[in-house]
């Protein structure tokens, strides 16, 4: 590269961009599970949908489940940051499973959403993706009060009993605008339908897209870091494309850059999932500095303050037995 190609070279950095506290408080539960109780610790489901935390807690004695009959009995079992159905939470009890919650609070908010309207016997549609953790945990608290609206089809096939007493609720992880778009083709078919009390869609998921719209349109390439099961990660590939990207890639790791796409490209916009560690996206900073791109600029939308207490469980388990 010439001094010339090279002062054309710069990067984007989205902030916010990465771990959000839900994130955060999980990852942080597992690892003093493990400090508190040493390995093996079991996890149903991946804590957080990301490759490299995944493999850091399994190499550290986690094992990960698909299902509670997996874990020996009366053994210690956390719960992923995703949530649960109340029919997971019995299958667990049943085999006398010691169990450590670390749902998002702003999933468990979802949940009782749902318990609410459908205690109210309100008809519920619920937007997310289909086969989704959070969805089957959020739909197992009433499954038979919930429909799943995923694709803009899917709205002509809800039926409801009474159109005067139908409510959406949604995933925590969607586009904003997408969700908003259904909502819109609901509102046609069901005019009287209510909106959840407050805001689904979480401020982490939320702030992220805001971050990389605000850059995306400067952008010949934007890489985002984040795993293919992680659903935020997935929107902001979406959104900065939707917002004028030339080109977005979801990558794991720095390695995972194609030389090819940066051929041509000048300006690079980062950001990141909200279940990634920095340390990855700062691999991939090394790694454009390596190609050329040293000129680094963050593009800050928001500033965020949100933290969450560890589960209460192992609070009291930790205060305790020190
Ligand atoms: Fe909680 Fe939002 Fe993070 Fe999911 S993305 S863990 S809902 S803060």
């Amino acid at each position: 590269n010439t001094a010339a190609d090279t002062a054309h070279k710069r990067v984007l950095l989205a902030k916010p961009r990465g771990y959000c506290a839900g994130v955060d408080r999980a990852v942080d539960t597992v690892e003093r599970v493990l400090d508190k109780y040493g390995p093996p610790v079991y996890v149903r489901k991946e804590i957080v949908h990301n490759q490299h935390v995944v493999g850091n807690l399994r190499e550290r004695g986690v094992v990960f489940v698909e299902d509670t009959e997996e874990v020996p009995e009366g053994s210690l079992l956390v719960f992923s940051a995703h949530g649960v159905s109340p029919a997971v939470r019995e299958a667990a009890e049943r085999r006398n499973l010691r169990t450590i919650d670390a749902t998002c609070p702003l999933v468990t908010k979802v949940h009782k959403e749902v318990n609410r309207f459908a205690r109210q016997d309100y008809d519920i549609l619920l937007i997310g993706h289909e086969g989704h953790e959070e969805v089957e945990g959020t739909s197992g608290e009433a499954p038979e009060r919930v429909q799943l609206v995923d694709k803009p089809e899917d709205v002509d096939d809800v039926e409801v009993r009474d159109p005067s007493k139908v409510v959406w609720l949604s995933q925590t992880t969607l586009s904003v605008d997408e969700t908003m778009e259904r909502v819109e083709q609901l509102q046609q078919r069901f005019p009287d339908l209510q909106a959840p009390p407050s805001d689904d869609i979480c401020y982490a998921t939320s702030n992220r897209q805001v971050a990389v719209k605000a850059m995306a349109a400067e952008c010949d390439l934007v890489l985002v870091v984040g795993s293919q099961n992680s659903s935020n990660s997935k929107r902001l590939v979406e959104v900065a494309l939707q917002s004028g990207a030339g080109a977005a890639h979801l990558i794991d790791y720095a390695s995972d850059i194609d030389e090819n796409w940066l051929d041509g490209v000048r300006t690079v916009g980062v950001t990141s999932g909200a279940s990634v560690p920095d340390v990855l996206v700062f691999q991939v900073l090394d790694r454009l500095r390596e190609y050329g791109w040293e000129d680094v600029e963050e593009v800050t939308t928001a500033n965020e303050k949100v933290s969450f207490a560890l589960p209460r469980e192992l609070r009291k388990d930790l205060d305790e037995n020190p």
